[in-house]
């Protein structure tokens, strides 16, 4: 079984009083039978170097280092003290254009800087409407996730792009299904494709985690808003640790 990830991301949200909410956390689970990743803005990277948790960026550039004014390489995530980093999530691709290849080649250098890369697919609304979600994720899975992939460096987040902050969420068969699809994409790409872990992300709360952890091939979530307060996030690893 591949150990489970409870992920947290905070998108462009928090500053260093919010770090309270770290140390809140880590009262209430600083030895949680589970990993969990807190992927905070890069801002505030270094400043998480003593919590217990696994620290994530958002988001790198796809080169080591050079002129590419804003943007900030895997090498500098993991010189802050991440050790993972998020790639290809939907607002990446939707409002910086991010496509497969872009997303391909961020994890191979996420991998090359010694990160986790936790690639993020998913259908969009109208996708989920025509019936072409699982071609959608199959496609997104071949072009998005490097040959090097193992289940050593790569994490797989499921996000339908529709239930991202919506409040919206698919029905546990939905989900089933997709994950079912995923990790049988995986298995037949990579040696190590049953111990990939397969995270769900999409508004995903204390009061739905449960019902999402209980399907087969879920092995965590990806979770925004309810991942920013220690209040919000603590019942999600509750009841991961106890699926
Ligand atoms: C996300 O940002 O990856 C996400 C799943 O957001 P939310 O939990 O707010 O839907």
């Amino acid at each position: 079984m591949p150990r489970k990830l409870a992920a947290g991301n905070w998108k462009m949200n928090g500053l260093r009083a919010n770090l309270t909410e770290l140390e809140t956390l880590e009262d209430r689970h600083g030895d949680a039978g589970v990993d969990i990743l807190i992927c905070p803005p890069a801002t505030l990277i270094s400043a998480c170097e003593d919590t217990p948790f696994d620290i994530g960026g958002q988001d790198c550039h796809v080169a080591e280092a050079g002129a590419h004014t804003g943007d900030i390489s895997a090498e500098m995530l993991a010189d802050a003290g991440a050790s993972y980093v998020l790639t290809g999530h939907s607002e990446r691709r939707t409002d910086h254009g991010e496509t497969d290849t872009i997303v391909a080649a961020k994890s191979q250098a996420a991998y090359d800087a010694g990160l986790i890369a936790v690639i993020c697919i998913g259908e969009t609304l109208a996708q989920r409407e025509n019936g072409t979600t699982l071609g959608v994720i199959e496609t997104q899975l071949t072009a998005s996730v490097p040959d090097t992939a193992d289940a050593e460096n790569t994490v797989i987040a499921y996000e339908p792009v529709w239930a991202i902050g919506t409040g919206k969420v698919p029905t546990l068969d939905q989900i089933g299904e997709v994950h079912a699809h995923i990790r049988k994409q995986l298995m037949n790409r990579f040696d190590d494709g049953a111990e990939m872990r397969i995270l769900y992300g999409g508004s995903v709360k204390g009061s739905n985690a449960a019902d999402i952890f209980s399907v087969a091939n879920v092995d965590g979530a990806l979770v925004g808003g309810a991942s920013l307060t220690a209040d919000d996030f603590s019942p999600i690893i509750t009841a991961l640790e106890a699926s």
